[in-house]
């Protein structure tokens, strides 16, 4: 009996089905509680594969989810009983034009080839901070980065793009070319297309920088507090810190910084030294290449675990609610099996905010990040419970930060991991959370969902709602 021939067949890239050996691998995700079981994966080769898969989708009724870098914990990129689009096994290639200073990125690239390749131009642009992330997600839903306080979001050195479709359409966005979708993807996630090639604008950058973590006990975080507010509203465009409070191996609390100075280790140790001068248990700050800036971070990052990440905003750093979010860290850490890490990003904004709100669909705010992320080992689901820790975290931190406006509570987009709660389709409820997602933008991105994705095919990400 012949076999019936569908659109897959014609795909030149791998279509992975639940009963091939690879298939584990194919679901894979960052967090193992983002993973769902897909009934097709397809490792798609090039625009035309993306066109036919998306038809295959439509004509089977399949949803549809979109995999970059694979690192969204929400499940972004992935689908129960649906087909994913999987970018990272082919479009994954980085080609830098230094006289034009440009970096021509394959919509499934990590951050860790970006930085390689342009590094060897001495070049770089605003990427993520662990390097495995993928551009794609990040890029999309804004993207900071320790280069923010001199060059903006990721999704502000985005010159171009080439965008799939719903209906197949391969479409140039920029400044120039469909400046509707071009608004519309710095910020507005994938909701409105697959990018099959992100072009960044790149800078000068030195070769080697001041980085590294300094670790404090408990008993040094009134002072750190104290210097951070004078520090903060005056850091300049060579500085940026996270603070962590998190736990040592032993599940003891401890505060860490992860200083970061875009100069010489003895620039940098001036630039910080009241914070050294408070005295740290241990400092392994120092000069390294600027290329293992962003894997720096790499090893307490990895896959393979349970996460659940949360963002809501700061207005300005506040001891006793840092103080109680860290002693608890250490109680969640002993009593229930988490690895938790609550962590103040202090990357200025001056760059960020330079940019008019409407001019992108990310929603901007003067105020810094706050994520909290909570990892734990093992195959049992903690996600619910896990979301109810970070819960009562956060309103600690909101009783610490009078007059959080409601969209500072939700935080940035690309830390919820609500983002996705979508197995369910995309509804009332949804569009809700869209609307703060992207707040005074929102109208507008509604009209330029209806004009490029009117069915919304594109769903698993704030899913806008299109405009009727
Ligand atoms: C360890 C870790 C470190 C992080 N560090 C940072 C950081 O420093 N700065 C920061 O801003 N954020 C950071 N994040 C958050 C990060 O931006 C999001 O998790 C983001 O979704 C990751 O993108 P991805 O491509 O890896 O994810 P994926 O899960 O593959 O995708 C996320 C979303 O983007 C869509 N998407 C991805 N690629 C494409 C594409 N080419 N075309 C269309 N849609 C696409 C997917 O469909 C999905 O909706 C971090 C997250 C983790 C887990």
């Amino acid at each position: 009996m012949a076999i019936e021939k569908t659109l897959l067949d014609e795909i030149k890239g791998e279509v992975v089905l639940p009963n091939n050996p690879d298939y584990k691998k194919a679901i894979a995700r960052w967090a193992t509680n983002a993973e769902r079981k897909a009934k097709v994966v397809v490792f798609v080769k090039d625009a035309d594969d993306i066109g036919k898969a998306l038809q295959y989708a439509k004509q089977e009724g399949l949803s549809v989810a979109v995999r970059g870098g694979g690192h969204n914990a929400a499940g972004a990129s992935s689908v129960e009983g649906g087909l994913i689009v999987d970018l990272s096994r082919h479009l994954n290639k980085v080609r830098i034009d230094a006289n034009a200073k440009l970096g021509y990125v394959g919509g499934g690239s990590v951050w860790r080839t970006v930085d390689e390749e342009a590094m060897k131009h001495g070049l770089a642009t605003v990427g993520g901070t662990v390097n495995h992330t993928g551009v794609g997600g990040l890029t999309l839903g804004g993207g900071y980065g320790w280069l923010t306080n001199r060059h903006g979001l990721a999704a502000d050195n985005l010159r171009q793009a080439t965008v799939v479709t719903a209906d197949g359409s391969i479409l140039t966005a920029s400044s120039k070319e469909n400046e509707d979708l071009f608004f519309a993807i710095r910020g507005g996630g994938g909701n409105f297309g697959v990018i099959t090639e992100f072009v960044y604008q790149l800078h000068p950058q030195r070769s080697t920088v001041f980085a590294g973590p300094v670790i404090y006990a408990p008993d040094s975080l009134k002072k750190i507090i104290e210097i951070t507010n004078r520090w903060w509203p005056n850091a300049g465009e060579n500085e940026a810190m996270c603070q962590v409070a998190t736990v040592d191996p032993e599940g003891r609390p401890i505060f860490v910084l992860l200083m970061f100075y875009n100069g010489s280790e003895s620039e940098g140790r001036d630039a910080y030294k009241e914070f050294l001068d408070v005295g740290p248990i241990i400092d392994l700050a120092k000069e390294i290449p600027f290329e293992d800036l962003n894997a720096m971070q790499n090893a307490q990052s990895g896959p393979g675990r349970g996460a659940y990440l949360k963002g809501i905003k700061q207005k300005a750093p506040d001891f006793a609610s840092t103080l109680k979010v860290l002693i608890q860290a250490g109680e969640i850490s002993q009593n229930q099996n988490f690895f938790p890490s609550i962590i103040y990003e202090y990357f200025p904004l001056s760059k960020v905010n330079a940019v008019p709100i409407d001019a992108t669909a990310f929603r901007r705010e003067l105020s810094p990040n706050i994520l909290l992320t909570f990892a734990w080992d093992g195959e049992e689901e903690k996600t619910q419970e896990a979301r109810a820790t970070a819960q009562k975290l956060v309103d600690i931190l909101i009783e610490g930060q009078k007059g959080l406006s409601k969209t500072e509570q939700s935080g940035y987009t690309n830390y919820d991991t609500d983002a996705a709660l979508l197995d369910v389709g995309y509804t009332a409820g949804n569009g809700d959370r869209a609307k703060l997602a992207f707040s005074s933008n929102y109208p507008k991105l509604q009209i330029i969902k209806k004009k490029y994705d009117p069915e919304n095919v594109f769903n698993r990400w704030f899913p806008i709602i299109p405009a009727v």
